[in-house]
């Protein structure tokens, strides 16, 4: 029997305490390994017990046999809509594909409610023509970054956004594994790659990043940042993914290319050898994203730079599953690729917000990672000391960090963010609070429990 961790109980009761206010959408954040298929099969399944339809959404084929490997764990009968499976809608529970579900509209029971995987994907047409097909439907969105390429909210499709734990306090109460994080020089120059639909072209990815000097850096940083260590390695494309298995086959350590084309039954061998350690190195270039999971799996390399915030936080974020035979286990990400610089730590606390407000493309954002010259180790520059090696940073250094030449549209998010920090630390009053959910989207019950962290009280 599967039971809700004390958060996820709190994040089940914000949300429901939305639903009760009269709110038909609401999202819900949620780190990855945060337990999201869980909590959503025990609200599948408390809604089919009120003998309501309940139908839960995700976007990609291999994540339906997951979630269905899981709700059956929990109990849940489930019928399965996704091409290829018999099809079952007199269940009151469904777990579906976008893409099939879209083209069944017709034939399906109307669900009460739909809850929806990685709903970051939400505003893309299908999910729209879905959602906007039932007119009193209730909608769950959860996902680990509510916001779209680019930055742009949620706030077109949810009305409330339920705040769940953030990764620092999963790491300290052990769901998530520590990490240390790397980002050894980078032979890449984002300025010279083109960006089209928010996203680095993979064409110029692929002159920079697929060449036998940067192949090299990644074999040489393997070995000695995470030697015989098990690790995932995302790549531009197909090419350079294998040129990278290649390599690091011919260094003698055993490597394999997967994609979504290799035949299954290699897939599987291969995941297999993974598990059973005979394979060090998984290259790939998308597969291994949300949902792929290995406990044992150690370290994770990023040869593949990106603007998705998402993207990154899928990617950097995989090995941080805790090992329950390695109580001590600390995943290493070797960022080749200066993600961290774009996006800051996995770790990081973000502002999520609703506002569907666009930011400006600001290429290396943020000021707030620095990679130590001695150990490669990067974290936060708010500190004269690395705190890995103990290197100490002189002043004329620090002066000269490459992120510091990048002018003013950095200052001026970083001002941003400075000021949408101190909104909170500065609130004195409920009032202020409440300006503040109101202004980003957050349910009421985030004031109650900010406003007991800061020893607000109610008056009257
Ligand atoms: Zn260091």
């Amino acid at each position: 029997m599967i039971q809700l961790r004390d958060y996820q109980e709190r994040v089940l009761d914000d949300i429901t305490y939305e639903f009760n206010q009269g709110k038909n959408k609401i999202c819900a954040t949620m780190p990855c390994g945060a337990g999201k298929t869980i909590l959503s099969g025990w609200m599948a399944r408390g809604t089919a017990l009120k003998n309501r339809r309940v139908i839960f959404m995700v976007h990609r084929q291999e994540l339906i046999e997951q979630t269905s490997e899981t709700f059956t764990a929990m109990n849940i009968n489930h019928g399965i809509i996704a091409t290829g499976a018999p099809k079952d809608y007199d269940k009151l529970v469904q777990v579906a594909s976008v893409q099939t579900l879209v083209k069944r509209l017709k034939d399906i029971h109307p669900p009460d409610f739909i809850i929806c995987d990685e709903c970051h994907h939400v505003v893309a047409n299908t999910y729209r023509k879905i959602i906007d097909n039932y007119p009193n439907l209730k909608v769950l969105g959860v996902t680990a970054t509510p916001e779209r390429l680019g930055g742009h909210g949620l706030g077109d499709v949810f009305e409330s956004l339920v705040i769940g734990p953030t990764v620092k306090e999963l790491i300290s109460w052990g769901n998530l594994s520590d990490y240390q994080y790397y980002a050894p020089p980078a032979k890449f120059n984002a300025d010279e790659v083109r960006v089209k639909f928010g996203e680095f072209v993979k064409s110029d990815l692929e002159v920079q990043l697929d060449n036998n000097a940067v192949v090299g850096d990644i074999i040489m940083n393997y070995k000695k940042l995470a030697d015989g260590m098990r690790a995932i390695c995302y790549c531009v494309n197909r090419k350079h993914s294998e040129h990278i298995a290649k390599s690091f086959n011919d260094a003698g350590i055993p490597a394999i290319h997967v994609d979504g084309e290799t035949h299954k039954s290699v897939r599987t061998q291969a995941i297999k050898d993974f598990r059973d350690n005979k394979i060090k190195i998984l290259c790939n270039a998308e597969l291994f994203g949300e949902g792929f999971d290995v406990p044992a799996m150690e370290a994770v390399i990023l040869a593949r730079p990106t603007q998705s915030l998402t993207l990154f936080i899928q990617q950097a974020m995989r090995a941080m599953r805790p090992d329950p035979n390695n109580k001590n286990k600390k995943a290493v990400i070797i960022d080749h690729v200066g993600n961290c610089f774009r996006h800051g730590m996995p770790d990081e606390d973000r502002e999520w917000t609703l506002e569907p407000k666009k930011k400006k493309h600001t290429g290396e954002r943020t000021l707030s990672v620095k990679t130590c010259p001695q150990c490669f180790s990067a974290h936060y520059s708010n500190t004269r000391q690395c705190p890995c090696c103990g290197f100490v940073y002189p002043i004329a250094v620090r002066e000269e960090m490459p992120e510091q030449k990048k002018g003013e549209l950095i200052k001026i998010e970083e001002i941003e963010r400075k000021i949408k920090r101190q909104e909170v630390g500065k609130a004195r009053s409920i009032k202020e609070l409440e300006m503040i959910a109101i202004k980003r989207g957050y349910s009421m019950r985030w004031v109650s429990r900010m406003a007991k962290i800061k020893g607000i009280r109610r008056l009257g």
